[in-house]
């Protein structure tokens, strides 16, 4: 006998069937469970109103959620979809469908936590509740703190607190007792989901760029990285390389289980392959960091971690709104820093490396507040996620817990030979450099006019003329951050 008679399993950003802890809670504990994903009208709306209708992650959404339909329709159900405002849309349709509890993922970003709070308000009004699950991550909010019962804000303590409390049961798949229990969809709940132009949109390049969708995309590429995991330590680094898994844009919307992936770390080190899976394992466990991080924290999203940062003196004015639009262009003079750029415009992903040098570049270069690139990243990553996105960009800045100090400056020319030695990441986005050798195309505008002109790429005519002095930007940072310190002492 289930405890309640209906339930709806309220998808969000966990767009999968296998390994799924709310679906599963919900099978256990309801005799029916209906799926229901909304479009989030206070998502999309904004998105339309900036023209950007080919939107890569709107299109991803779209595509994960027909094929979770098609998987549902096969166990005799299917996805019910709405376009609007789930605070009204969640309660209206657990009324209309006459369920007992909504379940959910627990979201920890500041405007899904009052969402919630909201949902589960007029839920209760109507005597039904909404359970949140943990699913998003595999330690959540209070589950690893110090010793003095506060958070880690220091990563490496924070990760053997991480290791040492996981056990089997931590990533254990997430099952029901209850495959039954999908209910049939009720009559007038039939309707196919809307199509994207019917969302208001237009494909992107996505299909184009052979971004594999849905649970089965993430299940291809968890096959294909599981065969190099082994060398992930090696290659990660290396942007021109096959390195990393490119699962990133999965784990965001959920079409992969964070906890299979743990899983198939632990395998891999249990087959005596570590040090390429347990370096992998570190980078879930930052995503986890991060994620408590916003949870304790949620002024980060405005605000410096470490408050005497907000002191510091951002260039402003007309100059910098240039420079800015030309970091955002790919148009600074440094190869490498627009290839980044040219990556991430083009396909709405940028390989970690170049995370990291691009925004080192907006902020100590150019002198920009890291907040305008966080909002530049927020609005093109594929895989934009609020608490990896704010993490890494005030550790680029230094602003933030555990950053790099900030008088450690990434000079991007000796970044470049170092992590794209042959340049052939940027022969990939920067075409017009291609016919430079490999000791030019990391700085061209150190070519000799005469050569310039033999090679065809002329430094201001073919390409931009660096767009500041990185030694001078260098010696101006270290100037804003002591001001910075200054005022606070
Ligand atoms: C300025 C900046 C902004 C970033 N913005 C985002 C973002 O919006 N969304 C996002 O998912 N990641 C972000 N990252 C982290 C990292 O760059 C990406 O997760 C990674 O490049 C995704 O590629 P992958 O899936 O192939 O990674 P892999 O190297 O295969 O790593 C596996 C997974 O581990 C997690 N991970 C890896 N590195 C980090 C990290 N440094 N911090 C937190 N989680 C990590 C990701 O979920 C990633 O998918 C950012 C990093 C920086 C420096």
């Amino acid at each position: 006998m289930s405890e309640f008679d209906r339930g709806i399993c309220w998808l969000r950003r966990d767009l999968r069937l296998a390994d799924h802890a709310p679906l599963a809670q919900a099978l256990t504990r309801c005799r029916q469970v209906w799926c229901v994903f909304i479009f989030d009208r206070s998502i999309l709306d904004p998105l339309i109103e900036r023209g950007q209708i080919a939107d890569r992650r709107v299109e991803f959404i779209h595509a994960s959620a027909i094929e979770l339909d098609a998987r549902l329709r096969q166990q005799g159900s299917g996805l019910i979809t709405r376009r609007g405002d789930p605070c009204s849309l969640i309660p209206h349709l657990a009324a209309e469908l006459g369920v007992d509890a909504v379940f959910a993922g627990r979201d920890y970003e500041p405007q899904a936590v009052a969402r919630d709070e909201w949902v589960g308000r007029e839920l209760a009004n109507s005597g039904r509740q909404l359970i949140t699950l943990k699913d998003q991550v595999v330690f959540e909010a209070d589950e690893v703190l110090t010793q003095t019962g506060h958070y880690f804000s220091v990563f490496t303590a924070y990760q053997r607190a991480w290791l040492k409390r996981l056990t089997a049961q931590d990533v254990a798949p997430a099952a029901s007792m209850n495959a039954q229990g999908l209910a049939a969809l009720p009559r007038g709940f039939t309707d196919p989901i809307p199509s994207l132009s019917e969302l208001g949109f237009s494909p992107s390049n996505l299909r184009l760029l052979g971004v594999p969708t849905g649970e089965s995309g993430a299940a291809t590429l968890l096959d294909d990285f599981s065969t190099r995991i082994g060398q992930y330590r090696l290659r990660r680094d290396f942007p021109a390389v096959k390195g990393p898994s490119y699962l990133s844009v999965h784990l965001r919307f959920g079409t992969v289980s964070c906890r299979a992936l743990v899983r198939l770390a632990q395998a891999e080190m249990a087959h005596g392959h570590e040090t390429g899976a347990q370096t992998w394992l570190s980078e879930l466990v930052w995503r986890d960091f991060y994620a408590q991080i916003l949870y304790h924290r949620p002024d980060v999203v405005a605000h410096a971690f470490r408050p005497e940062y907000d002191a510091i003196p951002w260039e402003r004015g007309d100059l910098a709104e240039q420079r800015l639009n030309a970091w955002c262009a790919g148009q600074t003079g440094y190869p490498l820093v627009d290839a980044a750029m040219h990556q991430i415009n083009h396909t709405g992903y940028m390989h970690n490396r170049l995370r990291m040098i691009a925004a080192s570049f907006l902020v100590k270069d150019l002198g920009i507040d890291w907040r305008l690139g966080a909002d530049y990243f927020a609005l093109h990553l594929i895989d934009f996620d609020l608490a990896s996105n704010n993490g890494g960009w005030q550790w680029a800045a230094s602003t933030g817990c555990d950053a790099q100090p900030y008088f450690r400056i990434f000079n991007p020319v000796t970044q470049s030979q170092k992590f794209d030695p042959e340049g052939k990441f940027i022969r990939r986005y920067l075409p017009v450099l291609a016919a430079l050798p490999n000791q030019a195309i990391h700085f061209p505008a150190d070519l000799p006019v005469v050569d310039q002109q033999r090679l065809g790429v002329v430094i201001g005519r073919d390409y931009p003329a660096p767009i500041v002095e990185h030694g001078l930007a260098r010696t101006q940072t270290l100037a804003r951050f002591a001001l910075a310190r200054g005022q606070r002492a």
